[in-house]
């Protein structure tokens, strides 16, 4: 196995060691089911992993993205997929930096003890896509009340949550100056909501992954639930989104790994024309290759999970990182496919599972062209495209 030589060594050890109870046959089978790894996230949970972002006064361990990022990127290293759970670790963040005391202190806790789980983000809609500024579900107060209506699609762990940050119109775009001005975020109850005015429709998908569409009717959230001021949520989830990219890119390093790892060590033991195909440097250097960048991709997403945590400016390099290790991850695993030949496609080698959970890193969170047109537009200052 490869050797990461980081500071992190106790993080890797403990989270290794936890990973060792759930191994590829438990995800392989929960793959199969599409089910949710429930017994995995309730371990991580009771173990406190779930809440390692949350300050030490809320009952949480305080540590920073940098070591958030090495805990998702170990369960994938360790053949799982923390796509079960990573929301909560990114949803952590835009309730720590924008919920007031009042929230914070009812919340955190629950969530660092288990009572309550934080794991749904719901932003994407069917009709706008990417072009998240034009989504159409709106909010308006009534009374002590905001009513939600309209739809959202591919929203992730809402049958697996007890809780939802979800994006919404407060005010109509063409009362805005800036298109990205008028959204806010509310924290929604899922249980009471699903009673309530909110419909949840699973879709079947290539990854096991649990995302459903949703269908807001005159659903009434409360005031209280509000995240920071009005008409400033936007910017909030784009805070929260680059945490969530240096975390994707974390997960895709693991899976890189976890590729390598798989691919060095059947290389180095099938033999063909009596010797191992390892041998030959036709395989060595696609292999050596999806290395390097895999290291490469690495480096970006340390620098910009520091950024993160010192609380400075961190979307062009989580941007990168994302963009970098999505590639990298992709690249083994298809040099990991190509070199175990027809036993590549066979489902108990875990091949199969980790290259359709690591392609989906291509196009969400955010899809490559997105991450492209933004460095090309506020890094760059080329002409803006959209
Ligand atoms: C398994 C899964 C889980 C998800 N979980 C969540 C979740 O929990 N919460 C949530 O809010 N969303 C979630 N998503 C949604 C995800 O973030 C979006 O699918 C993704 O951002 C792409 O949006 P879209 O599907 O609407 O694609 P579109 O916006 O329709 O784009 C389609 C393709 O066209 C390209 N494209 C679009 N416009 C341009 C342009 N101007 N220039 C170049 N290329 C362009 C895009 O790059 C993309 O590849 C999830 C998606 C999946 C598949």
């Amino acid at each position: 196995m490869i050797n990461v030589q980081d500071k992190f060594q106790d993080i890797r050890a403990a989270v290794k060691d936890l990973c060792s109870d759930f191994n590829d046959e438990y995800f392989r089978k929960i793959d199969e089911d599409r089910s949710y790894p429930k017994k995995f996230v309730d371990a991580l949970t009771k173990a406190g992993w779930m809440a390692a972002l949350i300050p030490e006064k809320y009952g949480g361990s305080g540590l920073g993205l940098v070591e958030a990022s090495v805990i998702m990127e170990e369960i994938n290293r360790c053949g799982g997929n923390s796509g079960a759970c990573h929301g909560q670790m990114y949803n952590m963040g835009t309730l720590l930096r924008h919920g007031s005391e009042r929230q914070k202190k009812y919340f955190l806790p629950k969530i660092a003890s288990g009572e309550l789980s934080l794991q749904s983000m719901a932003v994407t809609e069917p009709t706008t896509g990417t072009d998240t500024t034009k989504l159409k579900t709106k909010a308006y107060k009534k009374g002590s009340n905001y009513i939600i209506n309209g739809q959202k699609v591919w929203i992730s762990r809402v049958n697996n949550s007890d809780l939802m940050i979800l994006l919404a119109r407060t005010t109509p775009i063409s009362e805005v100056t800036k298109k990205s001005q008028g959204m806010s975020i509310f924290i929604v109850d899922i249980l009471n909501a699903k009673k309530n005015g909110m419909t949840v429709r699973p879709i079947r998908n290539m990854v096991n992954h649990e995302t459903n569409e949703l269908f807001f009717e005159n659903l009434e959230i409360p005031e209280e639930n509000l995240i920071g001021s009005e008409g400033m949520g936007f910017k909030y989830i784009m805070d929260g989104l680059n945490a969530e990219r240096a975390l994707i890119a974390a997960e895709c390093i693991g899976d890189g790994y976890w590729f390598i790892d798989k691919v060095t060590k059947y290389t180095s033991e099938r033999i063909v024309f009596d010797r191992p195909i390892a041998q030959n440097q036709g395989v060595q250097f696609p292999i050596a290759r999806a290395y390097i960048n895999l290291e490469a991709a690495n480096l970006m997403r340390y620098k910009a999970c520091e950024l993160f945590d010192q609380n400075m400016s961190c979307g062009a390099e989580s941007n990168m990182a994302k963009l970098l290790a999505a590639d990298a991850s992709w690249d083994a695993a298809n040099v990991c496919l190509q070199y175990h030949g027809g036993f590549g496609f066979a489902a108990e080698y875990d091949i199969e599972r980790k290259f359709r959970e690591t392609r989906l890193y291509q196009v969400a969170p955010i899809s490559t062209n997105l991450i492209l047109s933004y460095i090309a537009e506020h890094v760059l200052n080329l002409p803006r495209s959209f």
